[in-house]
């Protein structure tokens, strides 16, 4: 078949990977340069956030870690297995996704910073998108697919590529070029601070100035952060900056000193249910499979996602 897969973000470029191991004639067309992505500025840690709905994304989470997992294990470039540390000021159930990260323990009182009684640790996939996804990119493109740099308006505009099926894979953008009107944007804003020397991702989901994440990579922190649900505005705030600064120090004393490198705002792509599924009645003629709206958990269930919409171009 002669696959259209609509988006080069990570849903996009992870689905077209799968396609071309069944030997499919795919072109991938993007608006943008994959540097331009809402995944490309992820923080793009494995932890299921904001994305529904949960017996769902709970298969795909855990179909994802085993696949990053086994990246980071053949020393994929921007892929590895991180130490983490989820911090609580009042004594937690034992969280759902527990079951599905690798060495899950409570934490011990010396590994705790100051104000906090309760943590877990736990190993999951960090992955560094600026390095994974054009190595993804070139994976994709040494396997033979063709790429179209190319703003479309309506999923016909595909048209003149001959496609017998079409992936739309288009993130936020998905809501105006299929008239979704459950799809919504969720900002979020990072800041980019240089490592001090830390190794294990901490973070803070209840902590009353908004969540808070530290990031360790290998050039820099990513430290977060923010979820506000409806929000277009992609200026970075400089109130929430200093918000997310003060956080994260508290998680982290040690980045008391760290140079701010930089601050950038993405909108996920909200909706109440991820959209995979098979439509027939988008193009005339042609099967259109949806894979989109994957909120704050598109690295965390991208591979999971990739392998249904896969399967369900092979049945057609
Ligand atoms: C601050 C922040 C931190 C995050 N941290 C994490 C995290 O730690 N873990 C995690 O799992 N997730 C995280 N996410 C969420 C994650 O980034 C998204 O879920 C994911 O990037 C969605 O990927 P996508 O490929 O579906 O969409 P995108 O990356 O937005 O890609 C969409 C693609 O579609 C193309 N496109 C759209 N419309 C058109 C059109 N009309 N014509 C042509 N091309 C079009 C675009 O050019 C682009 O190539 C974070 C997001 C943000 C903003």
């Amino acid at each position: 078949m002669r696959i259209v897969v609509l988006g080069s973000g990570i849903s996009g470029l992870s689905t077209a990977a799968e396609l071309l191991r069944g030997r499919h004639e795919v072109i991938v067309v993007s608006a943008e340069p994959i540097t331009a992505t809402t995944s490309f500025l992820a923080a793009a840690v494995w932890f299921p956030t904001a994305a529904g709905p949960p017996d769902r994304v709970r298969d795909w989470s855990e179909t994802t870690f085993r696949h990053l997992a086994g990246l980071a294990a053949v020393g994929t470039p921007g892929v590895r297995m991180c130490a983490s540390l989820a911090l609580y000021r009042d004594e937690p159930a034992v969280p759902e996704w527990s079951r599905s990260v690798r060495s899950f323990r409570s934490a011990e009182r010396d590994e705790l910073p100051p104000g906090y009684g309760f943590g877990f640790r736990f190993e999951v996939p960090l992955v560094e998108m600026p390095t994974y996804l054009p190595f993804l990119s070139a994976r994709v493109d040494a396997a033979g697919a063709r790429r179209v740099l190319r703003a479309v308006r309506r999923l016909d505009d595909l048209a003149d590529l001959s496609p017998d099926v079409v992936v739309n894979c288009a993130g936020l953008r998905a809501a105006e070029l299929v008239a979704d009107p459950e799809v919504y944007p969720i900002r979020g804003q990072i800041v980019r601070v240089a490592n001090p020397g830390l190794s294990v991702s901490i973070r803070d989901e209840a902590h009353p100035l908004g969540r808070a994440y530290v990031h360790p990579r290998a050039n820099d922190c990513v430290l977060g952060g923010s979820l506000d649900t409806g929000e277009w505005d992609t200026t970075p705030n400089a109130d929430l900056t200093e918000s997310i600064l003060r956080r994260c120090r508290e998680l982290a004393p040690a980045l008391a000193g760290s140079a701010v490198l930089g601050t950038v705002v993405g909108l996920r792509p909200g909706r109440r249910a991820v959209r995979v599924e098979l439509d027939t009645t988008a193009l005339p003629g042609i099967p259109v499979v949806h894979n989109y709206g994957h909120g704050g958990s598109g690295i965390t269930i991208g591979h999971g996602c990739a392998l249904e919409s896969a399967a369900l171009v092979a049945a057609l």
